[in-house]
């Protein structure tokens, strides 16, 4: 199989003229200028092509909550958020075939995007069915959804076990629950057996995450880093999202969440600070010497009105900074990429905030950094590495007229949605001409259940 667009994105630049190859493994063989490979190719014509995008963190449920919380609370009690309120109804009424039609809509809108592997923050364990409270039934529904849309996930199987800082164990929501530290390492164990036995390792796999430091006592964080640990886990957890997190955190811990993190063995290379928003100088300084990862969501914080994570300090203190659509109230990962240099030109009008290239950095975030941060095999388009890649239509109105040296900053800083043409993953095609092959379906069956979910009083 091989392609020759116009120009493919190899790493620092585009280059024309050039097709590459993949072997029966959907891998990367060659690229190539000969005659008679360029002949071979399958030409794409007017298209660009770049690596698959890295959706870092997700949480695939939230699809269904789009819309629902951008009023203000009503009524003189003390206000609930609306978006919590529809959280938290959504996440009881959820069901394991509800969870896969919200979790297919959600990848499908990632492959649209140009995204062909998603880190998926899994925290909905509990089952409106009644059936497998607590286990691995509700996060299984949402591998099959992966593997049904062809998108490549890594599963973030999530603990929260109370329900904040100095609150007893069992005391988180039931929906998210898990009993104790040894259910939830149990029960992400039965996922990884099921996972590993059902797909292959380079398309779904199990890491684990923390929902956030208060959900957890320290016992707890030293078992999941000990088990972590042993088995070569990713984990991720949610950290310095507010404020009032970081606060908590002192005053039960004696110290904020990144270090009390530190302390108990998560931070290293293999560990993601999810957020981040309230990262002291301190904190990023012990996520650059761990070599740690850090996620940022900007489009779902500025919808949150949490503010901006202070990427630049991140990525000064050694840190790899990737980029995730978290509640994905828009999914569009190059908005994301574009939010964090407009964040950092705020109150500074000085372009290239972020780095001297500032779209060479963030496409950075939104591949590399992400594929790291997960343990995924993509994130460029280099030989040996599989044949994830998007197609960008060269005359589509945002991005029309760009030349060689301004296309990577036109598709960061500009690029709508609808210009992404076709998506391969593995070099097997996913989106033909901005579709996917089931999208009629996916699309009504989440209509269908949206109209379920919320017509019940
Ligand atoms: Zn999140």
């Amino acid at each position: 199989m091989g392609w020759l667009p116009d120009c493919v994105f190899t790493g620092e630049k585009f280059e024309f003229g050039v097709a590459f190859f993949s072997d029966a493994m959907g891998r990367i063989t060659r690229f190539s200028r000969e005659p008679a490979d360029l002949a071979q190719a399958r030409r794409l014509p007017g298209q660009a092509a770049l690596p698959g995008l890295v959706n870092t963190h997700s949480h695939s449920f939230h699809r269904v909550l789009r819309g629902r919380g951008e009023h203000r609370a009503r009524g003189d009690r003390p206000a609930t958020d609306p978006w919590r309120q529809a959280h938290d109804r959504a996440a009881e009424r959820m069901t394991a075939e509800g969870i896969f039609d919200t979790a297919r809509m959600a990848f499908m809108e990632m492959l649209l995007a140009g995204i062909t592997c998603v880190g998926e923050f899994h925290y909905l364990h509990g089952n409106a069915d009644g059936a497998g409270a607590g286990g691995s039934a509700m996060a299984r529904e949402v591998v099959r959804a992966a593997h049904d849309v062809g998108i490549r996930i890594a599963l973030l199987n999530a603990a929260w076990i109370r329900g904040d800082f100095g609150a007893p164990a069992g005391s988180a929501p039931p929906a998210f629950r898990s009993a104790t530290v040894a259910d939830f390492v149990r029960s992400t164990e039965t996922l990884r057996t099921f996972v590993a036995g059902n797909y292959p390792a380079d398309e779904a796999w199990v890491g684990v995450g923390i929902h956030h430091v208060g959900g957890v006592t320290v016992e707890d964080i030293r078992a999941i880093a000990n088990y972590g640990h042993a088995q070569r886990l990713r984990l991720h957890a949610h950290v310095g999202t507010s404020a009032e997190e970081n606060a908590r955190c002192i005053a039960e811990h004696g110290r904020g969440p990144v270090a009390l993190l530190a302390e108990n063995g998560v931070l290293d290379k293999r560990f993601t600070a999810v957020d981040a928003i309230h990262a002291t100088d301190d904190e990023a300084k012990l996520l650059g010497a761990a070599r740690a990862c850090v996620c940022a969501c900007p489009t779902a914080a500025q919808n949150h009105g949490l503010g901006a994570a202070p990427v630049e300090k991140f990525i000064a203190a050694g840190a790899a900074v990737a980029l995730g659509s978290d509640t994905g109230v828009q999914i569009d990962l190059l908005r994301d990429a574009r939010t964090i240099e407009y964040g950092l030109r705020t109150n500074r009008p000085e372009r290239g905030a972020l780095s001297p290239d500032p779209a060479v950095a963030l496409l950075h975030a939104a591949t590399v950094a992400g594929a790291r941060s997960l343990g995924a095999t993509g994130g460029g388009l280099e030989v040996g590495r599989p044949a994830d890649f998007f197609t960008i239509n060269l005359f589509e109105p945002s991005i029309a007229g760009a030349d060689a040296d301004t296309l990577l900053a036109n598709i960061v800083f500009a690029l709508e949605r609808r210009a992404i043409r076709d998506v391969w993953i593995g070099a097997r095609q996913r989106i033909a001409n901005g579709r996917h092959v089931a999208h009629g379906t996916i699309v009504g069956r989440f209509v269908e259940l949206q109209q379920r979910l919320w017509s019940q009083p």
